[in-house]
Parts: C-alpha cells; sequence; structure tokens
C-alpha cells in the first residue's frame, strides 16, 4: 500500500484540501514552494507509465483540479507549475500517479 492509500484511507494525517471521488489534493509534507500540493488519483494506478487509454478523463481531471485549487489558493494570476515525476530520472519517489501544484513564487528553468 502506497503512502498515498494511507493517507486516502486516514490512516496516516494529512492536510486534505480537497477530496472526490476520482482524485485527492493535500499539503505535500516537505515543500518545496509557498504552495505545495499534491494531487493523486484515488485509483492506485503507479507511474505514469501504467495509464490505460481509459485513465485519459481521469488525468484530464487532475489537471483541472490542480487549475481550481491554484485559483482558491490565489496563485492563478502570477502563476503556478503543475508537475509530474515518472521513475527514477523522473525524481518520482512515491509510485501512486500524482502530480505537484508549486507556486507562489518564481519557478526556475530548467528544473534541477
Ligand atoms: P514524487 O517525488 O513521487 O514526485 O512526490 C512525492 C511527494 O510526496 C514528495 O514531494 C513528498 O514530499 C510527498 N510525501 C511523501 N510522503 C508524504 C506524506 O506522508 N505526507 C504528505 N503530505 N506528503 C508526502
Amino acid at each position: 500500500m502506497s503512502i498515498f492509500e494511507k493517507i486516502i484511507a486516514r490512516e496516516i494525517p494529512a492536510t486534505i484540501i480537497y477530496q472526490d471521488d476520482d482524485v485527492i489534493a493535500f499539503n505535500d509534507i516537505d515543500p518545496k514552494a509557498p504552495v505545495h500540493i499534491v494531487i493523486a488519483t484515488i485509483k492506485p494506478i503507479p507511474t505514469l507509465n501504467d495509464l490505460a487509454e481509459s485513465d485519459a478523463t481521469l488525468m484530464g481531471k487532475m489537471i483541472l483540479v490542480a487549475r481550481h485549487i491554484a485559483a482558491s489558493e490565489g496563485i492563478e494570476k502570477n502563476g503556478y507549475r503543475i508537475v509530474f515525476n515518472c521513475n527514477r530520472d523522473g525524481g518520482q519517489s512515491v509510485f501512486h500517479i500524482h502530480c505537484h501544484l508549486l507556486g507562489g513564487r518564481q519557478m526556475d528553468w530548467p528544473p534541477g
């Protein structure tokens, strides 16, 4: 069971910002920006490589939820970054699909 499944099951605490039948959003435990929210699928899919064609709507929903949270966090006008990490080179550490919503400061490019 991934750490995010434990958060979904309320087995470990997290500051949950949003949840519906498809996705959950919570504050990252180790924030890399003033706003750093993880948006994860409820369904445990390990990596982007495991996505099926039938997950297209789910993945689109993740982006829309991230956009709505960006608005509610007040960072939509200045901007923000949405990041998906995949496997070792992508820097993925939790193998349960999620994106990071990062904002509240100027982001660097290219990323480290
Ligand atoms: P990844 O490196 O897989 O893209 O992102 C995983 C993220 O989950 C990291 O930013 C990490 O700080 C966060 N994280 C790991 N464990 C926990 C936890 O127990 N609670 C919360 N809220 N975030 C976590």
